[in-house]
């Protein structure tokens, strides 16, 4: 079954794409955190964090660079933003395929709470 990303990525399901090219597509995340919230997604249909290969490195830089270059894009290069990648349940992972979430246009407070003060 393909996975909802590839659906996107094949554009069989409809969503507001800020980026493409041969590696990765970015696109508008559904349900936003944040005044910006994009999703940069592999093209290649990798499931988790745990799934990366070593062959897949330049493909995890780019996907960083195309995160530096949206978050320019999108005037919060300077404010700050978040990159986030969630792994498997206790990640909060929804989507079984890899992206990185590009988070930002307001302070974003602590990044999980802590165990203890
Ligand atoms: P994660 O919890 O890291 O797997 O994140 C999955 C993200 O995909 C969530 O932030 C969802 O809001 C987002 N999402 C789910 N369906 C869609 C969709 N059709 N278009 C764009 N984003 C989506």
């Amino acid at each position: 079954m393909p996975t909802l990303f590839e659906k996107i990525i094949a554009g069989d399901i409809p969503a507001t794409v800020l980026h493409r090219d041969s590696r990765v597509i970015a696109f508008l995340d559904i349900r936003p955190a944040a005044p910006v919230h994009i999703l940069i997604v592999p093209n290649k249909p990798i499931p988790t964090a745990n799934d990366i290969a070593d062959e897949d490195e330049s493909l995890i830089g780019h996907m960083f660079i195309v995160a530096r270059d949206l978050a320019r894009q999108q005037g919060i290069a300077e404010s700050g933003y978040r990159l986030i990648v969630n792994c498997n349940a206790d990640g909060g992972q929804e989507v079984y395929h890899l992206h990185l979430h590009l988070l930002g246009g307001r302070p974003l407070g602590p990044m999980v709470s802590r165990i203890s003060t």
